[in-house]
């Protein structure tokens, strides 16, 4: 048959309208969609026919039931929510691809009532007069930080960014070479610097700078030194940087602010809960750094966000900037930051209810347990499975070198590769996202909930057709 004859085959859409799978579609899908789900489907069809060669075409026939069937999966697909639930077995707790910090149940209610309804985001309840919706975070931020003020801001690029238009436009900021950091996507340090208007001097070498390289860069064009906590790499061996306390003193020496970038922006010692040091907000505002930046959504575990926390006239001075108007937060990160920072007025309620604190101090001991009680679950499946030691990562650029140890369950399938159970499993109506490691399937404890055991059992058995 030739290609002509074959397209005028194809039914056209009225007639699929009529068919009684479309009728039934449309019961539950908007018939327009439909309409337009059967019109690119059909496009697709004729560019498939159009591209085969001649033997392709020698004993092709048109196959409704294939049309009709893609027609029924692209709309139901449509209509459902693209953005949804994953369960991260890779035990990667900040991963960047799954969304980074998981917020705690124990602030769904908070959150839901300020999105679901009106609030007083920017009223002064007691006055009746216009407030600031920044004024409900900045006091439980200077108790948790010691800092004098604050202000928060759609992510941590944005906060550095917003600090260095502000302090630094068309003036000269001195950075570490051994800091120029880039952190994933397009976020470079010079790169943020230069879109600040600041100018960049950077100096000393990859592995050694020295307080003399900072005091030599001083000139009337200085405006900042700059800090940047090289949270996502190591430079390891013959090494040297400044310490942050020198930098201050050196700053206040001359009339120079200090500015830092702390990346994660760490509220509690994590030390004392067996992990590596991490320096700490409080730590630096201590040490009087004039204006430090951190992240929401990394250690902190709360909602994105980027929060600047230092000297009131500093912060007054970013408050007239117009980039924080483009930078600000919404509502609903405004209500997830300021729950999540509630949570922190206790040490104890805070370990066990921020869930990232939470999974990276949990005990191999809990981790084991968890192991043997999902290895029981999935021994009914009728693959090859053991637990296993492995090392867990914190992800999201902290703590690089950290490696947490853990229980895995590690699966042989026997009927199909290693790759594609892991890909059927991607690809399972929740998707679970594992790694591959020595030619086994590899599901981490440490970044799975209970609740999660039994979509990973269905899952499963899915996957090898039981
Ligand atoms: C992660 C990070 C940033 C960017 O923070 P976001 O909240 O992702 O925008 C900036 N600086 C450092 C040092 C970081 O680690």
């Amino acid at each position: 048959m030739n290609k002509k004859s074959i397209l005028s085959n194809l039914p056209s859409v009225d007639e699929l309208l009529n068919d009684d799978k479309i009728t039934d579609l449309i019961d539950e899908v908007p018939r327009k969609l439909v309409v337009n789900s059967i019109r690119g489907c059909l496009q697709n069809y004729r560019s498939k026919i159009l591209n085969m060669k001649e033997q392709e075409l020698e004993n092709f026939q048109v196959d409704t039931d294939e049309l009709i069937g893609s027609i029924i999966q692209g709309s139901k697909q449509f209509i459902s929510m693209n953005l949804r639930k994953v369960i991260n077995a890779t035990g990667v707790v900040l991963h960047t691809n799954l969304g980074r910090a998981l917020l705690s149940d124990e602030i769904k209610e908070e959150v839901w009532s300020v999105a679901s309804g009106y609030s007083n985001l920017e009223l002064n309840v007691a006055t009746g007069k216009r407030g600031s919706r920044y004024s409900h975070v900045v006091e439980i931020i200077k108790y948790l930080t010691g800092a004098e003020d604050a202000l928060v801001v759609n992510n941590n690029a944005a906060a550095v960014m917003l600090v260095l238009s502000t302090m630094a436009k068309e003036k000269e900021v001195v950075v570490s070479r051994g800091e120029l950091v880039e952190i994933g996507g397009s976020f470079r340090v010079p790169d943020v610097m230069e879109q600040s208007g600041a100018k960049l001097v950077d100096v000393g070498t990859t592995n050694k700078t020295h307080l003399w390289d900072y005091e030599k860069a001083l000139g009337e064009d200085t405006a900042a030194l700059l800090k940047v906590h090289t949270s996502n790499y190591k430079i390891l061996g013959f090494t040297e940087a400044v310490p942050l306390k020198d930098l201050v003193t050196l700053g206040r020496k001359n009339n120079v602010p200090v500015i830092e970038d702390l990346g994660s922006g760490v509220l509690v010692d994590l030390q004392k809960y067996g992990l590596t040091y991490e320096p700490t907000v409080q730590e630096s505002v201590a040490l009087g750094v004039d204006v430090v930046t951190f992240s929401g959504d990394k250690l902190l575990g709360g909602p994105q966000a980027g929060i600047i926390v230092g000297n009131k006239h500093w912060i007054d001075q970013m408050k007239k900037n117009p980039l924080t108007r483009a930078f600000r937060i919404d509502k609903l990160t405004m209500a997830a930051l300021e729950a999540t920072l509630k949570l922190y007025l206790d040490e104890e309620e805070m370990m066990e209810k921020i869930p990232t604190l939470k999974m990276l101090t949990e005990s191999i001991t809990s981790l084991a347990e968890r192991a043997q009680k999902l290895y029981s679950i999935l021994s009914s499946v009728g693959l090859s499975i053991e637990i296993k030691e492995d090392f867990s990562q914190v992800g999201g650029g902290s703590l690089p070198l950290e490696k947490l140890p853990t229980k895995v369950i590690a699966i042989k399938p026997s009927h199909l590769s290693v790759s594609r159970l892991e890909e059927k499993l991607r690809n399972y109506r929740i998707p679970i996202i594992t790694r591959i490691q020595e030619d086994q399937l590899i599901i981490d404890l440490r970044t799975i909930k209970e609740e999660d055991y039994g979509v990973i059992n269905e899952a499963l058995k899915d996957a090898i057709g039981v």
